[in-house]
């Protein structure tokens, strides 16, 4: 399809791009739980997106050219150190989302120690648990950085300080960072990064705590008697956080903060160039033009919600996190993994004969609730994956009830596994020299849809079975392939014309 000749005009545009939305999943009402964050309050879309719309076209590449753009992130990194209790010294950066938060602290952490190594011929390493984000896998192979990956402990699904003192002794020198979370987005469970910063501290090594997802849940929770071990930059060793505000924050997507102990360390995470002959760069970001509208929306919704409407926002989602937990308690064959820290829960089976977490998503499904399906890699269970959110509270009785007749229909079918016909043809295959016509044939032959409305089957569970029974490399390439396959421009086929 060719960009039509004549301009639309206002309405038809609208309700085109309204069309386009009807496959999507809700992104309110509270029966998604995960992707969205819906607070329940009424105006606060709209506040939201008055502000986004009015800053749209400010460019916040330049604060001395829209000053607008330093008065508002000076405000919100204000807001997230007061949270996070940083010292006077602290300093921020608002980015774009966690992952840019999570790169960023990656980068500046290079930064600092090739300036703390000048004559090094080696490479600096970062540490962190299987259970850190993605995001910063992502960081070390785009900053080409190595990293060592420590397990977790079985029951708590923590990092052991023992395992990562190790990895900080066998690495040496060429340790650059910690990583920790507070919580882990699979699990919901926080690291002990009480015991951990300071270890590495001792040897000179930077600690990321990973907040993106518990930073704006964690201090409210605090507040309101709930225990919550320290987390934040009260702990010796913590020189950088990441919290997302466009979840718990319930800001439009767009907005995370990265808050840095220093200036002098938050340095490493810039970018200035002169030489060059256009106007001379300065990036605090990963993007140099960008629109000031999201983190204009994030501030207007920070101020709509403030203090005590955040307060009772996490509570309101503290309480539907215990509701389910004691729901998941009475349930035969159900259990919740590890301590539940914030407002994360991840579901796996109780005993061998247990409730299969994919099947219960699939069940979930039918009943008209999104629960998310996460692979059993690493040697971790499968898990469902639970982002409990304000409005969850008032459907708790419905989601609870749907979940107690999910698992009961789950319980009696035989665990999820990938259709061996499948499993062989997709093992024959080699990912090193994987064409994305074979990957195309497979994906059909899984039944899965790449076309006009990509997505999984109604059940998923034996493609969520196939996936992860395949090697990694093999998982990735077949992912990837898929994505290839959805994102196929709208063009008419070549010669119609
Ligand atoms: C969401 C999340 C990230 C990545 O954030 P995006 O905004 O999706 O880029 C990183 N860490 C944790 C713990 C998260 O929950």
């Amino acid at each position: 399809m060719t960009l039509p000749t004549d301009g639309a005009d206002a309405a038809s545009i609208a309700a085109a791009l309204q069309a386009y939305r009807e496959d999507d999943a809700p992104t309110t009402g509270g029966r998604v739980l995960a992707y969205v964050y819906d607070s329940g309050i009424a105006d606060l879309e709209a506040v939201g997106n008055a502000a986004l719309t009015a800053f749209s076209g400010v460019n916040a590449l330049d604060p001395t050219v829209f000053p607008s753009v330093a008065r508002i992130e000076n405000d919100l990194v204000g807001w997230g150190l007061d949270l996070l209790a940083g010292g006077p010294a602290a300093v921020g950066v608002v980015t774009s989302g966690g992952t840019e938060s999570c790169m960023l602290a990656v980068k500046a952490a290079r930064e600092q120690w090739r300036a703390d190594h000048p004559d090094s011929p080696r490479r600096p390493t970062v540490i962190m648990p299987i259970t850190a984000h993605s995001a910063f896998v992502k960081a070390t192979e785009l900053l080409d950085v190595d990293r060592v990956m420590l397990p977790v402990d079985p029951t708590t699904f923590q990092v052991r300080t023992s395992d990562v003192a190790a990895a900080l002794d066998e690495a040496g020198s060429d340790a650059a960072l910690v990583v920790l979370s507070a919580p882990s987005y699979a699990h919901g469970v926080i690291d002990p990064i009480e015991d951990i910063a300071p270890i590495a501290a001792e040897r000179g090594v930077p600690v990321h705590v990973d907040a993106c997802i518990g930073g704006w849940i964690l201090p409210f929770l605090s507040q309101l008697g709930y225990q919550v071990p320290p987390f934040d930059f009260r702990v010796p060793g913590v020189r950088s956080m990441s919290v997302d505000l466009h979840k718990y924050a319930y800001a439009p997507k767009g907005t995370s903060l990265l808050l840095f102990s220093d200036p002098e360390y938050r340095l490493n995470s810039y970018f200035a160039y002169s030489d060059w002959p256009g106007y001379p760069v300065v990036n605090t970001t990963l993007q140099s033009t960008k629109s000031a509208g999201p983190m204009a929306a994030a501030w207007a919704v920070c101020r709509r919600i403030g203090l005590d409407g955040y307060r009772e926002l996490v509570l309101a989602t503290r309480r539907a996190t215990d509701a389910i937990i004691a729901a998941v308690d009475e349930i035969d064959g159900l259990r919740v993994l590890g301590q539940p820290a914030s407002t994360l829960i991840a579901l796996a089976a109780d005993g061998p004969d247990g409730v299969d977490p994919f099947l219960l998503a699939d069940a979930m499904s039918a009943r008209g609730w999104f629960i998310q399906a996460q692979p059993g890699v690493a040697g971790l269970p499968r898990t469902a994956h639970l982002t409990v959110q304000a409005t969850t509270l008032g459907g708790i009785d419905e989601f609870c009830e749907a979940l107690r007749s999910a698992a009961a229909e789950a319980a009696q079918q035989p665990w999820a596994a990938a259709d061996p016909q499948l499993e062989a043809a997709a093992m024959a295959l080699d990912p090193s020299t994987l064409d994305l016509a074979t990957v195309d044939a497979l994906l059909k032959f899984a039944g899965l849809d790449a076309g006009e409305s990509p997505g999984l089957p109604a059940e998923a569970a034996g493609i969520q079975a196939l996936l992860e029974a395949l090697p990694t490399q093999l998982r990735d390439t077949l992912l990837a392939g898929y994505f290839s396959a959805i994102f196929q421009p709208s063009r008419e086929p070549a010669g119609d014309s």
